[in-house]
C-alpha cells in the first residue's frame, strides 16, 4: 500500500521551531517511503484563524523545500462531510445532543485526562433540535488501545478516562476530534506523523474511526518542542522560521528527530539525503523535548 502521510498546521500564526519539527518529520517519513505528503490547513475552529497566516505557512513551506502533493485541504470548506459523519454517528445511535452548561459539566466531580469526565448527563435526554446544544460521541466501555511508532502503546478507558466527548461545539463548530479523522480517511493518510501533544487525543480518534468505520492509520507522535519546558507557541513567542535562515533551522529540526544531517549545500540536497539516511527508530522516545536556542 502507498504510504500517504500529511501535515496539518492550524493558521494561528507562521510556522515556527515546534510546528517544522513536526513538518519535517512527515514530509521525511512519507518521501523515504516514496509516498505521497499531503498539507491540510486545520482550520474547523474558523474563530482561532489570522488572517494571512495560511499564505505565511505555504510560503514558508515553499522556502524550506518541503513541497506537498495535490491542492492543500482546508477544513473550513468541509463541513459538510463533517455533517455526515454527524449523521453516520446519530443514526447508529453513537451521538447525542447535550444542553450542559460548562458550569454545570465543571460541577462534576470526577477529573479525568483532559479535565473534567463527562458525567452522560443528556445521554437519555433526547434534547430537541431547535434548543442551542453540543453534539456528543458516545463512548463505549472497555480500554481502546493505539499503538505508536516511537511513544509505544497508548490506551485508554474512554468512560473512565473522558466520558462522552464533545464532537460538535454548541456555536456549530465542528469539533477537530471529528474533523481530524473524516479529513484523514478522505485523504487515504496511511501514517499520521504529528507532535506528541496530540499523543493523548489518538484513543478518541481511534474510537471515532471504528465507529464511523474508517481504517485506523499507522501513529508516529514526535517530541513537541519546549523552551523552559514550555511548549512553543505563538502564545510563548515562538519565531518565526525565516526563509534566509531555512538551512539552519532544517538541521536544527533532523538533530531535534535524532538524525544526522548531511552537509548538503541547499535545501533540496539536505532534504533528499536525509529522506534517504531517515531511520524513526532514533526519535527520542520523549513527549517533549528543549529545543535548540534559536538562530
Ligand atoms: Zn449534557
Amino acid at each position: 500500500m502507498r504510504t500517504i502521510g500529511r501535515f496539518a498546521p492550524s493558521p494561528t500564526g507562521p510556522l515556527h521551531f515546534g510546528s517544522l519539527v513536526a513538518a519535517v518529520a512527515s514530509w521525511l517519513d512519507a518521501r523515504a517511503a516514496g509516498g505521497e505528503w499531503h498539507l491540510r490547513i486545520e482550520d474547523v475552529d474558523t474563530t482561532r484563524t489570522v488572517p494571512g497566516a495560511e499564505a505565511t505557512i505555504l510560503r514558508q513551506l515553499e522556502s524550506l523545500g518541503l513541497t506537498w502533493d495535490g491542492l492543500v485541504v482546508r477544513q473550513s470548506e468541509r463541513t459538510a462531510r463533517y455533517d455526515e459523519a454527524l449523521e453516520h454517528l446519530a443514526s447508529a445511535r453513537l451521538a447525542y445532543r447535550c444542553r450542559c452548561s460548562r458550569k454545570e459539566i465543571a460541577d462534576s466531580a470526577l477529573r479525568g485526562i483532559d479535565g473534567v469526565v463527562y458525567p452522560g448527563t443528556c445521554r437519555d435526554a433526547h434534547v430537541p433540535d431547535q434548543e442551542a446544544a453540543a453534539v456528543r460521541f458516545r463512548v463505549s466501555a472497555g480500554r481502546v488501545a493505539v499503538q505508536d511508532r516511537a511513544q509505544g502503546d497508548i490506551a485508554q478507558d474512554l468512560p473512565r478516562d473522558l466520558g462522552d466527548f464533545v464532537v460538535k461545539r454548541r456555536d456549530g463548530l465542528h469539533a477537530y476530534q471529528l474533523a481530524v479523522v473524516v479529513d484523514d480517511a478522505d485523504l487515504g493518510v496511511t501514517d499520521v506523523v504529528r507532535g506528541a501533544d496530540l499523543l493523548d487525543s489518538t484513543p478518541r480518534q481511534a474510537a471515532l474511526q471504528r465507529a464511523l468505520g474508517l481504517p485506523t492509520p499507522r501513529y508516529l507522535h514526535v517530541p513537541v518542542a519546549t523552551r523552559n519546558g514550555e511548549k512553543l507557541s505563538k502564545q510563548t513567542l515562538a519565531p518565526a522560521i525565516e526563509a534566509s535562515r531555512a538551512m539552519e533551522a532544517l538541521r536544527n529540526a533532523l538533530v531535534f528527530l535524532g538524525q544526522e544531517p548531511s552537509a548538503g549545500g541547499t535545501v533540496r540536497a539536505l532534504l533528499c539525503d536525509a529522506a534517504a539516511r531517515w531511520d524513526p527508530n532514533r526519535i527520542p522516545r520523549h513527549r517533549a523535548m528543549e529545543a535548540p536556542p534559536a538562530p
